[in-house]
């Protein structure tokens, strides 16, 4: 999968993408990510990007001609399977981020994405240009740098490939239910011992202590999303039955 990263701030991303597990997926070919500077689209001898808004107000406003002309460069460069790749802006006022989300465009072989700056870019690229707007949470960055880096995050470890397919079957937020506890050695630490049953080597129990631990994790953490998980028929008899003894049924 690629990624087309189009900011004013390309040093930002040196860190975030150039670590950890979204390193070896570009070392393994798993995915690319391309960071485009839109300053590089301005064509006047300061490569001017930003202006005064229209109107009056506090802050700069991105240009629509050099961010234009960065877009229409780098979707002019198609990649096989993505003739027409999908441009999305970081937007406070965008769709809301979800793991939903990320699972859909994980599908997708190529997103560009287009981070704003100061008080945003001219709305005319908005309406001409971006497919698609998303907001990683209801808050204001200064740029859509960091949203970007996020978006990427969570989307390339959904790619094929870039981990275990079991590490990202039961996550939080994959199917209704936060994650189960974990623990790793020592066996006891500081006086708590790690709950028995996951020492008992007996697969089945541990599955299902698993599943009852994501049930009332939910339950106390995110009771909102334990109705959505049921109206889905996500939840077996016996989910329902443990939370009935917990206290809780569907509406
Ligand atoms: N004036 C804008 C408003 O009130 O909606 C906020 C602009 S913000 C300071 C500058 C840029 O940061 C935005 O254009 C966007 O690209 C990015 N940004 C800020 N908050 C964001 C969020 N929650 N999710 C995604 N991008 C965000």
């Amino acid at each position: 999968m690629q990624f087309d990263i189009l900011t004013l701030f390309p040093d930002m991303f040196t860190g975030p993408l150039t670590e950890s597990i979204l390193r070896r997926a570009q070392q393994a070919g798993r995915i690319t990510i391309h960071l485009h500077n839109i300053r590089d689209y301005a064509t006047d001898r300061h490569r001017t990007a930003d202006d005064t808004p229209y109107g009056g107000g506090a802050g700069m406003v991105m240009k629509a001609v050099p961010l234009a002309a960065a877009i229409r460069a780098v979707t002019a460069n198609p990649v096989p399977d993505a003739p027409v790749p999908q441009v999305i802006l970081l937007s406070p006022d965008g769709e809301l981020f979800t793991q939903a989300m990320a699972e859909e465009l994980a599908q997708q072989r190529r997103l560009v994405l287009v981070c704003g700056h100061y008080e945003g870019i001219d709305e005319r690229i908005r309406t001409k240009l971006i497919h698609r707007e998303i907001s990683i949470g209801n808050y204001v960055l200064t740029g859509g740098e960091l949203a970007a880096m996020v978006l990427v995050d969570a989307v390339a470890r959904l790619v094929p490939g870039v981990l275990d397919a079991a590490s990202i079957t039961e996550e939080s937020h994959s199917d209704g239910l936060l994650e189960y506890p974990h623990y790793t050695r020592p066996a006891v630490w500081e006086e708590q011992p790690v709950p028995p049953v996951l020492l008992s080597g007996h697969h089945g129990e541990v599955a299902a202590w698993r599943r009852r631990q994501r049930l009332r994790r939910t339950l106390e953490r995110r009771p909102d999303l334990l109705a959505h998980t049921a109206a889905q028929g996500l939840l077996t008899p016996a989910d329902l039955a443990f939370l009935a003894d917990l206290g809780w049924t569907p509406d």
